[in-house]
């Protein structure tokens, strides 16, 4: 981190404030302008607070030069990591294909959904057992029995599966589950991040509403310092002016987020748009964009699901997605 001194700060005030920061265990590099002062501070800066510290009286500015995510910094790990979820790999050149419907409705439901998209050629199954909604009136998942429904879907097909956990109690529950997904809602409901940090499961990691990509890798360094290093992340539109989708896909998210992490990127088209006509197209930009997979709402009767039928596609239409996405991510390979 550089500290930039105010002109005419007292020798005692900079004294103390070297002092303060060689107090912390930081080495302080003093370089004496012909005004001003500024200091390096070298070591391990992560738990400094820019603002904090440019509040300090004698303190004119303070800029960090490193990020203070570490565990999941490209910078530091180099290499890109690859996930492994049951026999499924995603990240370093592996792309997953993830599919199902929002929410698990049904024994029919959800596996008739499952040998779909599996015939597709999708590598996960997702499913809503818990479900985050705007009103409280309206169908919020079948909990415990949704993850059973899921299990047996997995059984037949033998898909992994992906639902999303809510809270520290659930994980129990999600033993058996393969990949927990943390949603939008929760990206920042650091409890339960840092119960996630705990197990040896991997997480996916969606980004927040009004998230900044840099808040999104402070919520995965929360995971990851707990030692649980298994985290994808996932960019599903975030608030914008439009009025014309639900959210606003964020596509420029990927390369950038490869650039900054060597964790893995996938997108989900569907609640970015929240309509089912642009979930094709922001899927195959997505593959084209780089991302290490895509996972998208499928429902056999998109009029009929309980939840997000706007944006479910149905079971044909994600089957000829399927094989555009191929043809993308191998033009955009070669
Ligand atoms: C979901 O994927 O089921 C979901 C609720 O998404 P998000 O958290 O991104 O809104
Ligand atoms: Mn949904």
């Amino acid at each position: 981190m550089v500290v930039v001194l105010r002109p005419g700060i007292s020798p005692e005030e900079k004294q103390s404030l070297i002092a303060a920061f060689e107090g912390r265990g930081l080495r302080v590099d003093v370089s004496e302008g012909e005004r001003q002062t500024v200091l390096g501070l070298v070591g391990d800066t992560s738990s400094l607070d820019e603002a904090q510290i440019a509040s300090l009286k004698g303190v004119e500015s303070a800029r960090r030069v490193t990020e203070s995510f570490r565990r999941c910094s490209r910078r530091e790990h180099g290499e890109s990591a690859v996930a492994q979820i049951g026999h499924v790999r995603i990240g370093g050149g592996h792309f997953a294909l993830i599919a199902g419907p929002c929410a698990v409705e049904s024994e029919e439901q959800i596996l008739a959904v499952a040998r779909a998209v599996r015939a597709a050629g999708a590598d996960m199954l997702r499913g809503g057992a818990f479900k985050p909604r705007t009103s409280p009136y309206v169908f919020s998942g079948l909990g415990e029995e949704g993850l059973a429904l899921l299990k047996l879907a997995r059984a037949e097909t033998g898909l992994p599966i992906v639902s999303e956990i809510m809270s520290c109690e659930q994980l129990p529950l999600f033993e058996d589950v393969d990949l927990l997904q943390v949603g939008a809602r929760n990206m920042q409901n650091f409890e339960l991040l840092r119960e996630l940090g705990r197990i040896d499961k991997p997480i996916l990691l969606k980004r927040g509403l009004s998230a900044t990509l840099r808040e999104l890798l402070m919520s995965a360094e929360h995971i990851m310092a707990g030692g649980n290093e298994r985290v994808i992340l996932c960019e599903r539109g975030i608030r914008t002016f439009s009025d014309y989708t639900r959210n606003t896909l964020d596509l420029s998210a990927v390369p950038e987020l490869h650039e900054l992490t060597q964790l893995p990127v996938i997108v989900d088209p569907s609640h970015a748009t929240g309509r089912s006509a642009l979930v094709g197209p922001m899927a195959l930009a997505a593959a084209a964009a780089g991302a290490d997979g895509v996972m998208i709402e499928v429902h056999c009767d998109p009029p009929r699901a309980l939840s997000d039928a706007a944006q479910a596609l149905s079971c044909e239409k994600f089957a000829a997605l399927a094989e555009k996405i191929r043809a993308v991510r191998e033009a955009a390979l070669s």
